[in-house]
């Protein structure tokens, strides 16, 4: 910006300044939040392709603003794990998480529900984090088996990692290898960590009936699952079209829009005692 002229480089100065104020902002209103009562759990439906039948759910976290309304995920949690304060709004996740599914498997026909978690690599790298997770599930009066922690391939998901799971794994709790697919090394991450579920990206499913490229990627990786024993899970399944192709290739679970958006708690109760109830 130097060669363009004083004005536009003040003006440059200024915008960046206003974006490093708004940050520093978030982020003292970000370690607040979880105090303050303004985190929600959004819980979307994950079913079996076949039957619609649901299986679970997996929560995803929304921050309503007092000022800016309801923050997305994707803009708050990066700063988050940035600031450390992922760690006590992750504590916050999984027991809410937790006691949510256990109000829910007291509903008729429902004991078995399963509820997935996302959790960020810096989470599971503090100590004695393993410990302290089993304990948030207990506490809530869930089976740990009943809890399945999604985890993002993610290049810094280092060996010490695999301890925490492999110690979770233990005591039952499942693991889900998020957005498969999507980044490298991937398969490196099923040698070290006890991953019972791929989740295929959306990235995939949303480009498997149009270009065959996707749709070969997605028989890949089902097939990758199919041979080491794991389960599958196609999340962004928008259309019926998207749904029968799934199928057709054997995968017999998913998650997205026309299966079921995010639902509040009380949406996601009257979902269970009303339809998709077996
Ligand atoms: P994700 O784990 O891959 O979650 C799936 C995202 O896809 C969600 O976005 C969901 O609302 C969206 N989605 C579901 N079905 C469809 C569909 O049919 N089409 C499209 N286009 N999108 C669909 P969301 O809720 O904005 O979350 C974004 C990301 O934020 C998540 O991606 C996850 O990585 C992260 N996240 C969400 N909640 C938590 C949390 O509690 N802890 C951590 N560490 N990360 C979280
Ligand atoms: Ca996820
Ligand atoms: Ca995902
Ligand atoms: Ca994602």
């Amino acid at each position: 910006a130097k060669n363009r002229g004083p004005g536009l480089v003040e003006v440059f100065d200024e915008a960046a300044s206003h974006r490093s104020l708004d940050r520093l902002a978030l982020r003292s209103e970000l370690s607040h939040a979880v105090e303050r009562d303004q985190l929600r759990l959004r819980y979307q439906p994950i079913v079996n392709l076949a039957t619609s039948e649901i299986l679970g759910f997996e929560a995803l976290l929304r921050w309503h603003h007092p000022v800016r309304g309801v923050v997305p995920p994707d803009d708050f949690i990066p700063l988050a794990e940035e600031t450390g304060a992922i760690i006590g709004i992750g504590d916050w996740v999984l027991a809410q998480a937790c006691r949510q599914l256990a109000v829910w498997q007291r509903l008729p026909g429902r004991s078995r529900l399963g509820m997935n978690v996302n959790l960020s690599a810096t989470q599971l790298q503090q100590p004695g984090v393993a410990v302290h997770t089993l304990g948030v599930i207990k506490d809530a009066g869930v089976s740990p088996g009943d809890i399945c922690l999604e985890i993002t391939e993610h290049s810094s998901i280092r060996t010490d990692v695999t301890e925490f799971a492999t110690t979770l794994r233990g005591a039952g709790v499942n693991f889900a290898l998020d957005d498969f697919g999507i980044s490298y090394s991937n398969l490196s991450h099923l040698k070290r960590l006890p991953v019972g579920t791929l989740k295929i990206d959306r990235l995939f499913v949303d480009g498997m009936t149009a270009k065959d490229t996707d749709l070969g990627i997605v028989r890949a990786i089902l097939a990758i699952a199919d041979s080491i024993g794991l389960a599958v899970v196609a999340e962004g399944i928008e259309t019926a079209e998207q749904r029968a192709a799934l199928l057709a290739l054997g995968c017999e679970r998913g998650q997205g829009y026309l299966l079921g958006p995010p639902l509040s708690d009380e949406e996601a109760t009257a979902l269970l005692l009303g339809a998709g109830r077996r």
